[in-house]
């Protein structure tokens, strides 16, 4: 079955939740593990249904932000979802108390336990209409982004697609295209100030509702965080400062010489060779060709992941008006299908979304026989180990895209990957200083991230730019908005990625096998249990980082990027 042919049809709430609070009723009237577990089944058939259909919507509404149905379907879902999570509550509760519960647990694995514990401690029915709220901020933020209309280079364009131009091989053309993009987001400077600020308060109402003392816990534990905390984030952030920091001074020292500038200006990070960066050599259609290629040479169950993604039309790829930014990949269990979303734009992002992406993709149709939706995919840390070692492991292809730029691609991949490190702690670090102070100003705010990027990004040149000089660049960070303390997973699947890489350039296979392992374990672990799994250093552990950099430094050095 085709996507465009996957069922949409507005939930009968009520009907809805007569028919889950009969099923928890029942449940806890069990007289019997096995009966318990026959209505767990019930339950999770009822959950993928309706997580399904919000997924379709969101999917539906974010290709075409202007049609009315879809967008009229999404404030509806957004309106439905607390009173979903509210019944999702009651069910877990009753499972935490069943009388059943080891028996429970040998059938469906400790995990479920571990992260019912942690989410009963962020939910409350008292909470409902501000979470409802949360919600609709969240939803503003997309829509007051999507809204950008910038002219340049003759054209209206959205943010999305001035992407292009901050990789101008013309210094003038990089300058005027970030001073464009900033401009939106001075002009709205109030609006996205005003924004964070009620998510900020309503988020801090919220955790003081459930009994913390500020959000930053709350933030943990509705990501499912089970196996770590903020003191052993501060510390891998700390490691990060001192290890990879000084390596990007010294990359973009490198990167000076390449481009023949005095001194890298913001306009000039995204760029890293005069002659231009590696770009796709063919249109999406020529790189989806050469991407079914690629994964059917890869492996048996990429080929298979692959052909059903096509088949089914999974892939929503080009960039269009009215068209949601950034990327994302979804799951719709209902279909056991996968989804990719992005905005191609001809730079070498384009193939970041067949592999990183696809990464995604790829690990929810391996987990795609897990019934329960909490084991369908991890927790956010984990899912970016397999879509950052699948942009690695597809090393060997990356020629079919970039032909004769295949080096420059590899080279920028692993630097940008390195500096991206310090900017992730960055996000996070902000946000621990936001949330734990919910009195600080806005212009505090500003401040503080400038601060901070002064601490991780000591390069950072903003030249004649005085918003950005005032700290004003995080608010194109869409995660601070939507989905706080989020950001740094991203870093820490990073650090994973790497040791995937380096792994993969000693023995392929043991690298591939060990992924694929990991793909298959699905959410059926904490972030700490599967990397036990697929045999990976954490990165809490001290020396983590330090352990991974000689060899990428070896890759780096093995390139004379110069001549590039
Ligand atoms: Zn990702």
């Amino acid at each position: 079955m085709k996507f465009k042919d996957f069922k949409y049809e507005r939930p009968d709430m009520n009907k809805f939740q007569n028919e889950f609070n009969g099923l928890v009723q029942r449940f806890s009237d069990a007289g019997s593990a096995d009966e318990q577990l026959a209505i767990v089944k019930e339950i999770n058939t009822m959950r993928n249904h309706m997580e399904s259909l919000s997924q379709i919507v969101q999917i539906r509404h974010t290709i075409d932000t202007t049609d009315a149905f879809y967008d009229a379907e999404n404030d509806f879902i957004d309106g439905a979802m607390p009173l979903y999570m509210e019944m999702v509550d009651k069910y877990y509760r009753a499972l935490d108390t069943s009388k059943f519960k080891d028996a429970l647990r040998k059938e469906l694995g400790d995990h479920i336990f571990n992260i019912i514990e942690v989410k009963l401690k962020t939910f409350h029915p008292d909470i409902i209409e501000d979470l409802k709220q949360e919600n609709m901020l969240a939803s503003k933020y997309t829509k007051l982004r999507t809204s950008a209309k910038i002219m340049f280079d003759g054209k209206e364009l959205n943010l999305a697609q001035m992407v292009p131009y901050y990789e101008s091989k013309d210094r003038l053309v990089r300058k005027e295209a970030q001073e464009a993009a900033t401009k939106f987001f001075e002009e709205n400077e109030a609006a996205f100030d005003n924004l964070y600020q009620d998510l900020v308060e309503v988020r801090h109402k919220i955790a003081r509702k459930l009994g913390f003392d500020n959000f930053v816990k709350l933030g943990y534990m509705r990501l499912s965080r089970t196996d770590y905390d903020d003191k052993m984030v501060a510390a891998y952030r700390k490691q990060v400062l001192d290890e990879l920091v000084p390596l990007s001074l010294e990359l973009r020292k490198r990167q000076e010489e390449r481009l023949r500038v005095d001194t890298i200006k913001y306009y000039d990070e995204q760029i890293g060779f005069t002659t231009g960066n590696a770009t796709p050599k063919g249109d999406s259609a020529w790189i989806v060709e050469n991407g079914k290629i690629m994964y059917e040479e890869l492996s048996a169950e990429t080929g298979e992941f692959i052909n059903f993604m096509l088949d089914s039309e999974l892939m929503d790829l080009e960039a269009k008006k009215g068209k949601s930014g950034g990327g994302y990949c979804t799951y719709i269990s209902d279909y056991r299908a996968p989804f990719i979303f992005s905005n191609f734009n001809g730079t070498s992002g384009d193939i970041d979304v067949l592999t990183h992406e696809a990464g995604h993709a790829f690990q929810c149709f391996q987990s795609r026989d897990y019934e329960l939706p909490e084991y369908q995919f991890p927790t956010l840390e984990a899912c970016e180990i397999h879509s950052m070692s699948m942009e690695f492991l597809t090393y060997p292809w990356m020629e079919r895209f970039f032909k004769e730029d295949v080096t420059k691609y590899k080279f920028n991949h692993v630097s940008e990957a390195l500096l991206f490190i310090p900017y992730g702690v960055l996000v996070d670090e902000f946000q621990h200083y936001v949330y734990a102070n919910p009195e600080a100003t806005p212009s505090d705010r500003k401040l503080k991230w400038r601060e901070l990027e002064k601490k991780y990004q000591p390069y950072k040149n903003y030249e004649d730019n005085d918003f950005l000089e005032r700290g004003g660049y995080w608010f194109r960070q869409g995660h601070i908005f939507s989905d706080p303390f989020y950001y740094i997973d991203y870093t820490l699947a990073q650090v994973c990625a790497f040791q995937f890489f380096l792994k993969s350039t000693e023995d392929r296979k043991e690298a591939w096998d060990r992924y694929l392992k990991l793909c298959n374990k699905g959410g059926s672990l904490p972030f700490t249990g599967l990397l036990k799994v697929a045999g990976l250093d954490s990165p809490f552990e001290q020396g983590s980082i330090k352990k991974v950099i000689p060899a990428l430094r070896k890759v780096l050095d093995s390139i004379d990027d110069r001549n590039l």
